[in-house]
């Protein structure tokens, strides 16, 4: 009989997905969880966009695309980014602007391909404590060393909290704003310096702003989240649908940056995604065309109330994008945060413990993407934990 375990890889097995397996299975147990550990939306996608991938099908758009991605959708991508960046150049159509762009499935594809490209065995990769779960995994993948940097309790990824750990293997930084787990934003002086010492220091900046819609603390409607993209064109910028239009399901994300760089991501992607789903590729060009702003005030309403309601009991870096927030276990009740967390899931309340996210277990996450009342009851047991 085969053994299976014999076909297993090291590769494979350096990935453990324990920590955040351990809440589900717990979860599992429970009849009527409040589940604030959810990392997507609790709203669903725009008619316009659903009725585009409806159209779509049924006018038979439903073959392969190009592997670089549909021209109507690529076009309008670097077309936004053209506008949104001056620096970046004038854009005429994709294939014709300064820089790369490839559509990709979801920012996860668009991050296993820039790793696959960009880094490799012997390369040192600076990314964020606490980070987005998939980035040391990724970079592990690729063969590289993801080197920490410690960003408590400001959880800001600065250039000079980045210049210590530079060293001549390293090859990457990788830089996200809004910010899973944190929901913490980095300022325009943050992501200058960042962009700055990038380019002076030739590392390659990768900056992954899937939550760039999700930002609360913006002075009138047409201002947008602070981005390195600002500073530099010489970086890698990836941006997705799943989170804007809750469209977390349908794989759509794209990645802009230096041309050929996006080449050989596109090389890659032709042997192993092939393309981004096609009918969502048109779909994707609806929903660039909506305005998400009534979302973005709801979940800045749900942020203030987190924020208000937590005060005093817990110590939280105010977040000002995506829909987490991170707060710390209250030192005096002695726990870890997956104590904590444990004790939160038998009274029923589904958050993540910070061990997940970090070298460090002091802090849990909790995603206000809920509706209000599944909020307030969450918040209220938690803060009555945390009083024990
Ligand atoms: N980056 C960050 C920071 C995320 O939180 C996520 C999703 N949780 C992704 C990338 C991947 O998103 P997707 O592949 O759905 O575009």
């Amino acid at each position: 009989m085969l053994d299976p375990e014999r076909f297993i890889t090291p590769r494979a097995r350096a990935i453990d997905a324990s920590g955040i397996r351990r809440v589900f299975d717990l979860a599992a147990t429970l009849e009527d969880p409040i589940n604030l550990s959810i990392g997507q939306p609790d709203f669903d996608v725009p008619e316009s966009v659903k009725e585009a991938a409806i159209r779509a099908i049924q006018d038979g758009f439903n073959r392969y695309t190009v592997t670089q991605g549909a021209a109507p959708l690529r076009d309008k991508v670097a077309r936004s980014i053209a506008a949104q960046f001056p620096g970046w150049g004038e854009v005429p159509s994709a294939d014709k602007a300064p820089f790369g762009t490839l559509i990709t499935s979801g920012v996860s594809g668009a991050l296993v391909l820039a790793m696959l490209v960009c880094v490799g065995p012997g390369d040192e990769v600076i990314i964020p404590d606490p980070y987005f779960v998939m980035y040391k995994h990724l970079v592990t993948l690729a063969g590289a060393k993801p080197v920490y940097v410690d960003t408590y309790p400001d959880f800001q990824l600065t250039a000079e909290r980045i210049e210590p750990y530079i060293t001549p293997r390293t090859r990457m930084v990788l830089f996200n704003s809004p910010s899973n787990p944190t929901g913490v934003v980095a300022s325009d002086a943050v992501c200058r310096s960042v962009a700055e010492i990038c380019r002076e220091r030739n590392i390659l900046l990768l900056s992954d702003e899937i939550y760039d819609e999700f930002w609360y603390d913006r002075e009138g409607v047409a201002s947008r989240c602070p981005s390195p993209a600002s500073y530099s064109s010489d970086m890698l910028l990836l941006r997705g649908f799943s989170k804007t239009y809750g469209m977390t399901g349908w794989r759509l994300g794209y990645a802009t940056g230096p041309r050929r760089i996006i080449e050989e991501m596109t090389k890659l992607q032709q042997y192993s995604f092939v393309c981004a789903p096609s009918m969502v590729q048109l779909a994707g060009v609806a929903a660039l065309n909506e305005d998400v702003s009534a979302h973005v005030g709801d979940y800045r309403r749900k942020r203030d109330l987190v924020i208000e309601r937590l005060a005093g009991t817990f110590e939280l870096t105010p977040p000002g994008g995506a829909f987490y927030a991170f707060p710390k276990v209250p030192p005096a009740l002695g726990l870890t945060a997956t104590q904590f967390v444990e004790r939160a899931v038998a009274a029923s309340v589904l958050v993540i413990p910070g061990s997940v996210f970090s070298r460090s277990d002091t802090h849990f996450r909790l995603s206000y993407a809920c509706d209000d009342r599944t909020l307030e009851r969450g918040l209220d047991t938690l803060i009555g934990l945390a009083r024990i």
